[in-house]
């Protein structure tokens, strides 16, 4: 039994269970992330991305990114004895070991609202806490790390969306936009941000990765970043292994300190886990490394959990 329990940044198992291809009870033997592997690894919450997948954009987008959703809540309903869904301040209480995951549902690409912000009301009524604002392309929020030579910013919708947002209690996810779209959201939110799935660019100069001024900026508004296991953001030759991901732990919390950072695994999102992570089940083996590091139990805790549910309680209503 683990003495501490997980928050998870950001998995992509959702699509695995929307294509059919697994139930995610643990009963496949494959995938990164089930609810057998989560459960070994005490994980008490994990925010459980629907990712709208590039063939579907940009027209049906909106209909991809519902038919993720009502897979989500089918799943939750259909496990109620192992997982809930996190939709308020209130739900934070329940989380904790030995208790059922909290999942918190993200939707992984600003799409699914087409142009409309009555989409935003919609997946917040269906139970969505979190969003992505873009992936790797260009929306009508904002462009993506893959648009950045166009150092585009924020759309007027895109401003619009942020200030819903917050209006709503959603957390806004900034991993996948460039960076003129950082800034803006940085200067125009009122309630902190997170950046889910990412790591640090001063150690891997991987376009996908924070610069300084970035994690800084995350601690300013009291948001985090969620370490990402992927290899390739993790080492510049793509071999990132468990001690990469302590590296970046041990960077980001320097740069912003051990209050802005925490896990954002990207399994079942990601190729190839690193050495001594490959899958879920291996969590517990990183707070040993982080002991190791030089952390002490309190700011385990808050890399383990307490960032995240701190950020949650300044966010959700
Ligand atoms: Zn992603």
């Amino acid at each position: 039994m683990n003495s501490l329990w997980i928050a998870d940044g950001h998995c992509d198992s959702l699509g695995d269970l929307t294509n059919g291809k697994r139930d995610l009870t643990g009963t496949a033997d494959f995938g990164h992330w089930d609810l057998k592997k989560a459960k070994q690894a005490s994980i008490g919450l994990q925010f459980f991305a629907a990712y709208i997948e590039e063939e579907y954009k940009p027209f049906l987008a909106s209909q991809r990114g519902l038919q993720h959703l009502e897979q989500a809540l089918r799943f939750i309903d259909e496990n109620l004895d192992d997982v809930f869904l996190v939709r308020s301040k209130q739900d934070l209480d329940k989380l904790g070991l030995a208790k059922p995951i909290g999942l918190l549902i993200n939707i992984e690409g600003g799409e699914i609202l087409g142009e409309s912000l009555f989409m935003l009301n919609l997946i917040y009524r269906l139970g969505v806490r979190s969003m992505g604002l873009t992936w790797n392309g260009r929306n009508a929020i904002a462009d993506g790390v893959g648009e950045s030579g166009s150092k585009g910013g924020l759309s007027r919708f895109g401003l619009k969306v942020i200030a819903r947002m917050n209006d709503l209690g959603m957390v806004i996810d900034v991993s996948h936009l460039n960076e003129a779209g950082f800034w803006d959201v940085i200067y125009n939110t009122s309630s902190p941000i997170i950046a889910s799935h990412s790591c640090a660019y001063g150690l891997c100069n991987h376009p996908r990765n924070l610069k300084d001024e970035q994690l800084r900026a995350l601690a300013d508004v009291k948001g985090l970043v969620g370490v990402n296991f992927c290899r390739d953001f993790l080492d510049v030759n793509g071999q990132g292994s468990i001690d990469d991901v302590v590296n970046h732990i041990c960077y980001i919390s320097e740069v912003a300190g051990v209050d802005t950072v925490a896990f954002g695994s990207d399994f079942d999102g990601i190729p190839a886990p690193p050495d001594g992570l490959e899958d879920a089940a291996q969590f517990p083996l990183l707070i040993d490394k982080l002991a190791r590091a030089g952390f002490n139990n309190q700011e385990i805790e808050k890399i383990c959990n307490g960032n995240f549910v701190r950020v949650l309680n300044n966010v959700l209503k």
